[in-house]
């Protein structure tokens, strides 16, 4: 893991103030002597109009549900057995509700997860051994690949391509 082989560092927060690890933190495009964190970005982005979404997956069986994420590299808080929260680095990604009867052949479930580093997500997952395709650069401006679940649902996740120099 990227944060094993760093060295941490904090970094202070310009929004409320607090030091956070530099990895929760970014810098202004205008002035790179302001940082700002992700906690702040939040709730900048929510003052601004902006919406953020967790999508819910159908699962057909919990407990294998909840060791497909974990293998994946994600946090899993169960609400009950039937629900739960899906969880990266501390950040919302999706929720799983348990659907009695629902057949995976027929799930066209999925979910997008865009991050700025698709490459890393693809060799952690393809090491950990899970249902992963090739990575590639696609038409729409992503590189990006798609992680199947054992229920069928598509989780896709991608990198917005660097533009060509
Ligand atoms: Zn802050």
């Amino acid at each position: 893991m990227r944060s094993i082989r760093r060295t941490l560092q904090n970094v202070k927060c310009s929004c409320c103030g607090e030091e956070r690890d530099d990895s929760l933190v970014a810098s202004l495009r205008a002035d790179p002597t302001v940082h700002v964190c992700r906690d702040c970005i939040g709730g900048l982005n929510e003052r601004a109009g902006g919406i953020d979404v967790t999508p819910t997956l159908p699962v057909a069986d919990m407990a294998d549900a909840i060791r497909f994420c974990e293998s994946a590299g994600f946090e899993v808080h169960a609400y009950d057995d039937g629900f739960a929260f899906v969880h990266f680095n501390g950040q919302s990604v999706f929720d799983l509700d348990l659907i009695a009867g629902m057949d995976p052949t027929t799930n066209h479930a999925g979910c997008y997860i865009i991050t700025a580093d698709a490459d890393a997500w693809h060799t952690r997952l393809v090491a950990a051994g899970l249902p992963v395709t090739a990575i590639e650069d696609r038409p729409w401006g992503m590189r990006e690949f798609t992680l199947t679940g054992p229920a069928g649902s598509n989780i896709r996740i991608g990198s917005t391509a660097s533009p060509p120099s």
